[in-house]
Order: structure tokens, then C-alpha cells, then sequence
């Protein structure tokens, strides 16, 4: 179909303030977050900005009608190329769809709509002494439906989980413009095993069966105290040891952060008054809980890290938490700077390997590093084995955008042969695709038929997933 055709079509159908079809606002939607983009960036052919869920059936009727790709999008913090039209067609970008539809506190749920900020959230639960604990460190960026279309977690995973866990259930519109309501039509309950679990189904499934349009989430009672650990470490393999140690004695931390001897000297170069001390790993702990427990747990860590670490220190004050928590807060930022001719590329940065192989995994990714000459900074969730590693070159040298892409297909293998996955938290979209019928193997050819189920015509997000 003619495209001047489709964006007079759309603006028909929704008005000119919900459709944007100017080059230089398609351009904006031509990247995310990842390097892929910023190699092969690909303008939509429109943008639509939806208001409601007839506004989205409307465009997904038509599209469904007229054979148009339909893309979803958030806030394009994504790292894979997710919300990108790479095969053309009209993206849907749900990020001014922001409602609190209700906080209903009485029964710990919120219902909102897809394009609310996650810490935007955050901030109206805290009022309630409530809140939805998975914390990407995109948290005033991304939106919520994007973490649940790509059940995002982040540091606090390993204690609260991922957003999975707190996806009570979803309304999706289906690419032939049906409104399904998942976990119960009318339902508000929190347990609920009645049906096939087509929520657990949605969340993950990166916008290649339907969009989201409201989000029934749980919500926790926010904890009152909270405290940091730090353990600095003359050995890496005493690291994850420790990590190990203090489950074994009965505690969960709400966070397990390292950061090994690349990201401590990329932080201390780029803040030097920040002063880590010189170490193979450095261990961070949050705790969180009631006062008295917290306080408990925090002395458990200090003794358990004590018996390997070179130093440890454990602090409930809020001024030092926040000085020794600062060093992890950084990393990203200072890996960006480590070359002064350099940046730091989002890709194969989010493996995930079993907490025993973590030492293993860091090393083998300085190794890679090596044999392509690529730079490399690692830091991590260690407390769930997600390792964040962060290439940093010169992007406008063909010669080392060819080396880190090498190394990067190598960290990917590297994940999959250590019982690990390519993505611990960021998704598949398009540059882990490559890697799903080693991960998956026939389990594939099951989405493919699930795909098609819902997506008869295949024009929800293609070219990705798998
Ligand atoms: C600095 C930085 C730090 C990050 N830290 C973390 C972290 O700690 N943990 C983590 O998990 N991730 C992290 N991320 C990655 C990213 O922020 C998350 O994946 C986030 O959930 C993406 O949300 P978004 O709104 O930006 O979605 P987008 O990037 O816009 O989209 C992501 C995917 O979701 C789909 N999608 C979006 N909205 C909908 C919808 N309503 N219906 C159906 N499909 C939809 C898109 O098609 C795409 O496939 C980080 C990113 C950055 C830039």
C-alpha cells in the first residue's frame, strides 16, 4: 500500500496531534538505546501516539487490514533494537500514555497505563508506603510497559525478582484489534491459578503478540531501613565465594553488586575523590528490612565477608551509604570515559551465568577482550550471576566496530556454553537473535506456533525474538 496513502489514513483515523509523520521526527524513532542503532538506525514510516485503547485498535485493525507493521514503543531505553521498525512499518509509541489509573492500596495493586516512568511510580506509591520493587538502572527513563514487555529487573533482582513477579494481570490489544484482559476480567485478587497464564505469557514477549494497554501490578510494603556493605577483595574467585557464604548463612540481600579491577579504575579516573581502593573485586550489599533485622543481617555480612575480604565496612548512615554505594553508581558512566577517543557500546552486556561461574565468566571476558583488542569494563549484578560488561571503543573506526562485534558474538557464545543465558535482563530484539535456537533449541519452533497464534498475519514487532 502507497505510505502517502497510510500517514493521510492515520491522521484521518486519530488527528493530526496523534500521528507524527515528518523525517525529522521519524528520525528520533530510528534509535534505542543499543549499538545496533547506532550502525543501522531505520526511520518508521509513522508514529502514532495513542491515548486510549480504541486509539490503538483502531491503528491495529488497520494495519491488521492492510498488512502494516506494527511496533511498540516506550521509552527507547531498550539495548536490542526492540522498538525499532527494521522491516518498516508504523510505531506506537505508548510513552505519553502515562495514567495512574488506580492505587488501589487497600488490596496492594496499582493499575496504570503502559507509558508511566518507572520511578515516576515509584514516587506516587511511596505516598501510600508501597512499592514495585524491580529497579533497572533506567528507572527514570524507562516505562512500565516496556519493563514488562521486556521483564526488566535490575539490582534489586536478587532478592525481589523480576517484573514477572508482579504482573497480576495485563489488557492487551491482539494485532486483529481483540481486547483480551489477562489474569481475570474483573479479577483484583493477587492469587490466581484459574486458566492458562497467558500473563506470564505477555510479559517477556517484547511486543511480538499484542501492546499492552493497562497493567495491574502488585505492590509491596516498602521497607523502613536499609544498610550497605562494602568488601574489597585481593582475589577474584573470593568473591562470588563470599556471595555464596552469606546465603549460606540465611540471608538475602536486596542487592549483590561487584565491580572488578577494570570498573575500579574506570571509576577512579573518572572521580578520582571517589578512591576505591586498588582491588581484583569489590563487593557491594544493600540490605533492606525492619531496623532490627536489617542491623542483624548487615553484621552477618561483616563477619562472613571478613573472613576473606581485605576490608569491609558495613553502614546504616544515609551520607555514607551513599559515598560507598557512589563508586557502583558511576561505573556506567565512568566505562564511557576510560578512552578519551572513546565510548562505551551497549552490546553483549548483560549475559548471565550460574552464580558459581561468575569469577569464571569475568575472567574468560578479559581473555575475549584481549584476543580482539577491545577494552573491556565488568561490573554486575553478582547476586543473580548477571555480568554487565562494557566494551569501549572508537565508534567511528570500522576496524573496531568489526573487533567488538566479533567479541561480542563471543561473549554471547561464552554465555550459552557456561549453562548461562545471552540476556539476563535486557532482552533478545534483534542482536540476540541470532542466538535462540542455541539457547531454545525446538522450544523455538513452540513460539514460533504461539506467535502465530496470536499473530496470524506476522505483523506484530517482526524480526524479532526469534
Ligand atoms: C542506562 C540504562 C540502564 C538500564 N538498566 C537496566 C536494568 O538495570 N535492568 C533492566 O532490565 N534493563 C535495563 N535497561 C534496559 C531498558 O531500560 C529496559 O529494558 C526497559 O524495560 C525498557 O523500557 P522502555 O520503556 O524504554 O522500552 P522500549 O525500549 O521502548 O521497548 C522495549 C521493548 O518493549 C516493547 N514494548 C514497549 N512498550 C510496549 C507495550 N506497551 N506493549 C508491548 N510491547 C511494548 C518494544 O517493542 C520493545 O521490544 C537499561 C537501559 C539503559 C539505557
Amino acid at each position: 500500500m502507497d505510505e502517502a496513502q497510510i500517514k493521510k489514513d492515520l491522521v484521518d483515523m486519530l488527528g493530526k496531534d496523534k500521528v507524527l509523520i515528518k523525517d525529522l521526527d521519524l528520525m528520533y524513532y530510528s534509535y534505542d538505546s543499543s549499538f545496533f542503532t547506532k550502525l543501522e538506525p531505520k526511520n518508521p514510516m509513522a508514529v502514532v501516539l495513542p491515548k486510549s485503547t480504541e486509539d490503538v485498535q483502531k491503528v491495529m485493525r488497520y494495519a491488521y487490514d492492510n498488512q502494516i507493521n506494527i511496533i511498540p514503543r516506550g521509552a527507547g531505553t531498550g539495548e536490542t533494537g526492540g522498538c525499532i521498525a527494521v522491516s518498516g512499518g508504523i510505531v506506537l509509541d505508548l510513552s505519553s500514555w502515562d495514567d495512574i489509573v488506580e492505587i488501589d492500596a487497600a488490596n496492594m495493586q496499582v493499575i496504570v497505563r503502559p507509558g508511566i516512568i518507572h520511578a515516576k511510580l515509584n514516587e506516587k506509591l511511596a505516598e501510600y508506603n508501597l512499592f514495585f520493587p524491580p529497579d533497572p538502572g533506567s528507572s527514570q527513563m524507562c516505562t512500565i510497559g516496556g519493563m514488562v514487555a521486556n521483564n526488566a529487573s535490575g539490582l534489586r533482582a536478587v532478592k525481589y525478582g523480576c517484573t514477572e513477579q508482579y504482573v497480576l494481570g495485563l489488557e492487551v490489544v491482539l494485532p486483529n484489534g481483540d481486547v483480551i484482559i489477562t489474569g481475570g476480567m474483573k479479577s483484583k485478587a493477587i492469587k490466581n491459578v484459574s486458566g492458562l497464564n497467558l500473563t506470564k505469557l505477555m510479559v517477556g514477549s517484547e511486543g511480538v503478540l499484542g501492546i499492552i494497554t493497562r497493567i495491574r501490578l502488585r505492590c509491596w510494603p516498602k521497607p523502613k531501613a536499609r544498610g550497605i556493605a562494602m568488601a574489597v577483595f585481593d582475589n577474584l574467585d573470593d568473591a562470588p565465594a563470599t556471595v555464596l557464604e552469606v546465603y549460606r548463612e540465611g540471608v538475602l540481600p536486596s542487592g549483590i553488586e561487584i565491580l572488578d579491577s577494570s570498573a575500579i579504575q574506570a571509576v577512579n579516573q573518572f572521580k578520582p575523590e571517589i578512591n576505591l581502593p586498588d582491588a581484583e573485586a569489590i563487593l557491594l550489599f544493600e540490605v533492606d528490612g525492619n531496623p532490627p533485622g536489617v542491623e542483624y543481617e548487615g553484621n552477618i555480612i561483616k563477619e562472613v565477608a571478613g573472613r576473606r575480604a581485605r576490608q569491609v565496612e558495613w553502614a546504616t548512615d544515609p551520607k555514607r551509604m551513599a559515598q560507598l554505594w557512589e563508586g557502583r553508581s558511576v561505573t556506567a558512566a565512568a566505562a564511557a570515559r576510560v578512552r578519551p577517543d572513546g565510548s562505551r557500546v551497549f552490546a553483549g552486556e548483560d549475559i548471565s551465568v550460574p552464580l558459581s561461574k561468575v569469577a569464571d565468566a569475568l575472567r574468560a571476558i578479559r581473555a575475549l577482550g584481549e584476543k580482539h583488542g577491545v577494552q573491556v569494563v565488568n561490573y554486575g549484578h553478582i547476586g543473580d550471576g548477571n555480568v554487565h560488561t562494557a566494551p569501549v571503543i572508537n565508534p567511528e573506526n570500522p576496524e573496531e566496530v568489526e573487533r567488538v562485534k566479533q567479541l561480542v558474538d563471543d561473549i554471547h557464545l561464552l554465555a550459552i556454553e557456561m549453562e548461562g543465558s545471552t540476556t539476563g535482563e535486557h532482552g533478545v530484539g534483534v542482536v540476540r537473535r541470532p542466538y535462540a535456537e542455541k539457547e531454545h533449541g525446538l522450544a523455538v519452533k513452540y513460539m514460533k506456533g504461539i506467535k502465530q497464534v496470536f499473530d496470524p498475519r506476522g505483523i506484530m514487532n517482526p524480526d524479532k525474538l526469534f
